[in-house]
């Protein structure tokens, strides 16, 4: 299947860094337009290749994405061929202990890198651990590692049990969005930023930051985890030195999937991931008592990668092969307006408001509105099977994953909206009992 970037209204298909000028776009005007339009798009099947419950409208892929029906099947095949008949034989007869490589070019074709940049391994948390110190080895000297106050705090927390560690003499710069240029100077090791922010969607320039950096001898770190499949990624366009990212949101690999790393080929020969195993080791079944890293990618793993994990995920990511990252990301900026749009028309009065001021092409593919009872609003939704999410203290998301989301679905979803406002049914006190995982 091959798509054309012309087959969506949106102005930005050419040239995604355009100003995403709501003027020019045709957005459809009643239900009957968006089930239209819907039968008119290109990604349409697509959507038939996820398994998604019928009467539930699933705004929640920028979390965790939906289940492939061939990661399905493939994991069906792990679990009874692969682990229950072929054992142990499974390590060379089915591949299992090359799997990092054989995912990477399909990651490196959605991030903008070559394959022997890519590897798969443990969680995004552990990953930013190898990836920083990684990047430290290379900047001797210097101490300083900045980051973005208020992203996903796990990055922060990482950064600060790494610089314990290293007994550096300040903590990590948490610097303000607005004070993040003035804080990368001459001392400045690392900067690591995440591309998409997870509660407002704020969508950093990758290219400017990276130069920026490069321009204060510092090294670049992007978390691609609220940005690959769901906008176009182009790390060596950027000359980005290192990323990581998830893949249970928008690559749909399953809760709990591998995370992926990827290191810039000019790094390879002297970077140190400081958390280093057998799995990384140059020649891992010689079983030397001492380590060698291994070539590339290689030594950026640790120990035994999760198999069965990175079988659905290799199943999942087939679902990108054919497609242009472009062409998704102009049906997520068509989606995201056709939201913002109808939000404006239909629950104006009730205490809603945009939690990004930026214009849509500066933001990822999840719209977060804020509101003091968003967490009451969100259960409400949720129990009319609109299923969005919560961050604490305010922010509701609404995940408009352009694989599988239908206009259909977003007019359908801001209607559910606009009602539970109305009929103030949010107040129902049940509503306000949170669950341990919001
Ligand atoms: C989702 C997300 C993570 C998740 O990290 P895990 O180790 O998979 O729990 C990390 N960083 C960012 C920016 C995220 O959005």
């Amino acid at each position: 299947m091959k798509l054309s970037v012309c087959d969506y209204p949106a102005p930005t298909t050419d040239n995604p860094s355009r100003d995403y000028s709501r003027s020019d776009v045709v957005l459809p005007a009643s239900r009957a337009d968006a089930v239209a339009m819907d039968a008119a798009d290109p990604l349409a099947n697509v959507r038939d290749q996820f398994q998604l419950p019928d009467d539930t409208i699933y705004l929640c892929g920028n979390s965790l994405g939906p289940l492939a029906k061939r990661a399905a099947t493939r994991l069906q095949d792990g679990v009874q061929r692969q682990w229950g008949q072929d054992l142990i034989r499974s390590w060379n007869a089915n591949s299992w202990f090359t799997l990092p490589e054989r995912l990477a070019p399909r990651i490196a074709r959605l991030i903008g890198a070559e394959a022997r940049e890519v590897t798969v391994a443990d969680s995004t948390s552990v990953n930013l651990f190898k990836v920083v110190a990684a990047a430290r080895s290379l900047r001797q000297g210097r101490t300083r590692v900045v980051t973005e106050a208020g992203n996903f705090p796990t990055d922060a927390y990482v950064l600060e049990g790494l610089a314990e560690l290293m007994r550096d003499p300040q903590p990590p710069v948490l610097a303000r969005r607005e004070q993040l240029l003035e804080s990368i100077d001459d001392d400045t090791a690392v900067v690591v930023l995440t591309h998409v922010h997870y509660k407002d969607s704020a969508l950093f320039d990758m290219a400017e930051l990276t130069q920026h950096a490069h321009r204060h001898g510092a090294l670049i770190v992007w978390d691609l985890s609220h940005s690959v499949g769901a906008l176009p990624v182009d790390l060596n366009a950027c000359d980005a030195d290192f990323a990581l990212g998830c893949t249970y949101k928008y690559l749909n690999g399953g809760p709990g999937a591998p995370a992926f790393i990827y290191a810039a080929t000019r790094h390879h020969a002297a970077m140190q991931p400081g958390l280093v195993g057998w799995w990384g080791h140059a020649q891992p079944f010689a079983f030397d008592d001492t380590y060698a890293a291994g070539a590339g990618m290689r030594r950026m793993l640790t120990g035994t990668g999760s198999i069965l994990g990175m079988i659905a995920l290799e199943a999942a990511l087939e679902v990108f092969d054919e497609l242009d990252m472009q062409v998704l990301r102009a049906k997520s900026l068509a989606l995201c307006d056709l939201f913002s749009r109808l939000v404006e028309q239909k629950c104006a009065g009730h205490g809603l408001s945009q939690a990004s001021a930026l214009p849509l092409a500066q933001r990822g593919s999840h719209i977060a509105l804020r509101h003091e009872a968003g967490y009451a609003i969100i259960q409400s939704l949720i129990r009319r099977n609109v299923v969005g999410d919560f961050r604490a203290p305010d922010v509701i998301r609404f995940g408009l994953a352009p694989l599988f989301v239908r206009f259909q679905d977003v007019w359908d979803a801001v209607d559910a909206l606009a009602d539970v406002l109305t009929s103030g049914a949010w107040r129902n006190s049940a509503l306000t009992q949170r669950a341990t995982v919001t």
